[in-house]
C-alpha cells in the first residue's frame, strides 16, 4: 500500500480523477492530512463513506517509528526506524528567528567524504518521499510547534535522490501542505554537477549550498571523491550557471580541518576561486568524531582565515555551533545500528 503522505496534490487529483471523483477532493485531503493531522481516514467527516473506503483500500496513513529522541539545550535528536528496518536521525535546531529541522534523504551515503560519518554507511536505499515528509511531522508532534526552516543536510546526498527530494519540496512548500516558504528551504549537495543544472529549473525559489570544503582539486580530491567526477573547473561553472540563471545567492560550505584547508594560503586561494560569485562562505567548525583523524582548526586558525575573507571583500559567517554534546551537529549523523 502506498503511503498517502509521498503524494503531490497533483498526483491526488489524477488518483481521484481515477476513482471517477472530482478533483477537488484533493485539496480537502490535503487540508485533512496537513492542517487537521488526521490518524484516520474515517476522520474525514467531509468525505463520502464510499470515498473513505477506496482511499482506505488504496493508502496508508502510517508515520514514522520514532525510537529515540536526545534533548539538550537548543537542540534536539530523532532517530526513527523505517519499514525495513532502517535507521535515520533527524535534527531539531532553535534559532533567534524560529526552529529548524535537519532532514536526512538516504539511509547511508555513497559519497564518501573522508571526513563525514555519515557516509560510513555506505548508501542502502533513497528516502521516499513521505519519509521526509513525516520526519517533519514527528519532529512537530515531538515539540507541540510548527517548525518554520528545513534544510535538507541530514544523511544522505540529496541530489543522489533527486526525484524524491524534488517531490518533498514540493509537498512542504505547498501553502496546502506544510507551507515553508521556498526561502525557508535549504538544500546541500557535495556538488553533483548535472543535478544543479537540473535544480536551476525548478519553479521554487529554494536555497542551495554546496560542500565545497577546499580552494583546489588537490586538497579537494583527498576529502571528497566528488571531486574526481566533478572538479572544481566543472562544479564553479555549474555554480555560475545556476546563479545567473535563477538571480539566486549560494552559499558555500567549509569545514575548517586543522592544517588540511585552513592555511592563509588557502583562504586566499578560496577567495580567488569565488570571487565575483553572488555568494557566502559560511565556515563550520569541524565536529570530530572517533571514527576520523581529522581534527577541528584552532580558533584563533578560524579567525584569521574569515578576516582574509572579509578583508577581501567576501560575504562570510563562522557558523553557530549546534549539538555536539548528543552529536547531533554536521556529518555525526548515523544510520549504524552498532551506534544507537
Ligand atoms: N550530502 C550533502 C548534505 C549532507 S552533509 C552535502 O554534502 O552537502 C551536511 C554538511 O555537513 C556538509 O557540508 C558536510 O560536508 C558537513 N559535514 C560532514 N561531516 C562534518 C563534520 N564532522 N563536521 C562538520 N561538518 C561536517
Amino acid at each position: 500500500m502506498k503511503n498517502i503522505y509521498n503524494m503531490t496534490i497533483e498526483e491526488l487529483e489524477d488518483y481521484f480523477l481515477s476513482i471517477e471523483e472530482k478533483k477537488f477532493k484533493a485539496i480537502q485531503t490535503y487540508s485533512w492530512l496537513y492542517e487537521k493531522r488526521i490518524k484516520s481516514f474515517d476522520e474525514m467527516s467531509d468525505m463520502k463513506k464510499t470515498v473513505i473506503e477506496k482511499l482506505k483500500n488504496t493508502f496508508s496513513l502510517d508515520r514514522l517509528k520514532l525510537i529515540k529522541v536526545e534533548r539538550d539545550t537548543l537542540v534536539n535528536k530523532y532517530l526513527f526506524e523505517l519499514y525495513d528496518g532502517s535507521l535515520v536521525e533527524s535534527v531539531l535546531m532553535r534559532h533567534d528567528y524560529g526552529t529548524s529541522i535537519c532532514v536526512s534523504s538516504q539511509v547511508g551515503c555513497n559519497m564518501g567524504c573522508k571526513f563525514c560519518e555519515s557516509g560510513r554507511l555506505k548508501k542502502v536505499r533513497n528516502l521516499n518521499t513521505y519519509e521526509m515528509v513525516l520526519q517533519i511531522f514527528a519532529v512537530e508532534e515531538d515539540i507541540k510547534e510548527r517548525i518554520t526552516h528545513v534544510v535538507i543536510m541530514g544523511i544522505g546526498e540529496p541530489f543522489d535522490n533527486y526525484d524524491n527530494i524534488i517531490k518533498f519540496i514540493e509537498i512542504i512548500n505547498n501553502p496546502r501542505g506544510i507551507e515553508l516558504g521556498s526561502r525557508h528551504i535549504t538544500i546541500s549537495t557535495c556538488g553533483i554537477v548535472p543535478k544543479i543544472d537540473e535544480f536551476s529549473t525548478i519553479p521554487f525559489q529554494v536555497n542551495l549550498a554546496i560542500s565545497l570544503h577546499a580552494p583546489n582539486n588537490e586538497i579537494r580530491n583527498k576529502l571528497m571523491p566528488i571531486n574526481k567526477v566533478y572538479p572544481l573547473e566543472k562544479l564553479i561553472p555549474a555554480i555560475k550557471r545556476y546563479i545567473s540563471k535563477t538571480n539566486r545567492r549560494v552559499t558555500f560550505e567549509y569545514i575548517m580541518l586543522d592544517k588540511v584547508n585552513d592555511t592563509e594560503k588557502c583562504a586566499y586561494e578560496l577567495c580567488d576561486l569565488l570571487r565575483g560569485l553572488n555568494c557566502y562562505i559560511n565556515l563550520i567548525p569541524y565536529n570530530e568524531t572517533n571514527n576520523f583523524e581529522y581534527k577541528r582548526s584552532k580558533k584563533g586558525t578560524i579567525l584569521k582565515f574569515y578576516d582574509i575573507i572579509k578583508s577581501r571583500g567576501l560575504n562570510v559567517t563562522i557558523r553557530r555551533e549546534f549539538g555536539s554534546k548528543i552529536s547531533a551537529a554536521c556529518g555525526q549523523l548515523r544510520s549504524k545500528k552498532e551506534d544507537v
